[in-house]
């Protein structure tokens, strides 16, 4: 029984020891301790035993019993350890490793010219206003002197919403609606979205972006406009541009211009940008018309002013030189990164 015992012992002991994994220290657990393990058969078999010898062999067994299960509890955690040792290894943050970049997007070439643009004139103390987009016939037309049967209302192809209600064509609406509240001198710059019913090319969309400028005060003459329009040139296409101004017609000012700077990738002397020419078209400007100040409730005898409207488009596709316009509008990004 003795020998039966310590070979039952040592060979636990032994499987216990070679245990690399927790499940074969559990099949060891069942195969001795279990309810049908070998330890426990022993004890069944205690009746066999002389009387006088049963203390001394039930001894024994507790003695074995005790020795598996100290070795089990603590090749157990010896494997676990290991595990855990090994598992913080894998686990081990190399600071050194670059970090995972984060696309956190940036401004659109449109934004960034726009941005440019306003700056130049909120340091000459023009104040920024937005109107809205969609707008009465009234201030989009009717304000700006032109009335319900002016050819340039046919030419715009408006999106109408209603008889009465627009998408505003121009941001020019906003001369109005500033002028018609009569807080005096006004000196704005309008920035915002406009639509026209233009087929989608590579100069035209249906919804694009002007910049209205906007000055009214007592004795501004066409000097002023001239003055402001040099200064921005210089300002936004750097020191050397010039402007140059020819006579125009809008309905809204009298007179009227389109203003044309000199290349600013030639100096004037001709290239593509400029299409040989050494000037760049860049806006349409004039003194505002009498009529206009009047229907807005500013009495024309004592004060006169200036709008200008740039298209913040084509501004942007010049400074950058791109040559379709579409691009601005299509959000890919591979276009897009490159500003
Ligand atoms: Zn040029």
């Amino acid at each position: 029984m003795r020998d039966k015992l310590e070979a039952i012992k040592a060979e636990a002991l032994a499987k216990i020891e070679s245990a690399e994994v927790v499940s074969t220290l559990n099949d060891v657990k069942v195969a001795i301790l279990g309810k049908k393990g070998e330890l426990t058969q022993v004890l069944k078999s205690m009746k066999d035993v002389a009387p006088e010898d049963r203390p001394k062999v039930g001894q024994m067994v507790n003695e074995a019993r005790q020795a598996i299960e100290t070795a089990l509890d603590e090749k157990t955690k010896s494997i676990n350890r290991a595990l855990r040792a090994e598992k913080m290894k894998r686990e081990t943050i190399d600071v050194t490793l670059p970090g995972v970049k984060k696309l956190t997007g940036h401004r659109h070439p449109n934004q960034i010219a726009l941005e440019d643009l306003e700056r130049v004139f909120i340091g000459m103390g023009y104040e920024i206003v937005e109107g809205p987009e969609v707008e009465y016939d009234k201030y989009n037309f009717e304000l700006l002197n032109i009335p319900a049967n002016h050819p340039a209302k046919d030419e715009q192809d408006t999106f109408y919403v209603t008889k009465d209600i627009l998408l505003r064509t121009q941001t020019s609406p906003v001369q109005a609606r500033i002028m018609e509240k009569g807080n005096l001198p006004i000196r704005i710059l309008s920035p915002g979205r406009v639509f026209r019913a233009d087929e989608v090319d590579a100069t035209h969309s249906p919804s694009f972006h002007q910049v209205e400028g906007l000055v009214i005060d007592k004795g501004i003459t066409m000097a002023d406009l001239k003055g402001t329009l040099a200064q921005w040139a210089k300002e936004f296409f750097g020191e050397n541009t010039k402007v140059k101004f020819r006579p125009h017609h809008f309905p809204f000012t009298e007179p009227s211009a389109e203003c044309d700077i000199t290349c600013f990738k030639c100096g004037g002397k001709g290239c593509r940008v400029c299409k040989g020419s050494g000037w760049i078209e860049i806006l349409g400007c004039g003194m505002v018309h009498p009529k206009v100040l009047r229907d807005c409730g500013i009495d024309p005898e004592v004060y006169s002013g200036f709008a200008f409207g740039i298209g913040l488009e084509r501004v942007t596709l010049l400074k950058y030189e791109i040559d379709d316009m579409r691009l601005l509008y299509e959000n890919d990004m591979r276009f897009l990164d490159q500003f």
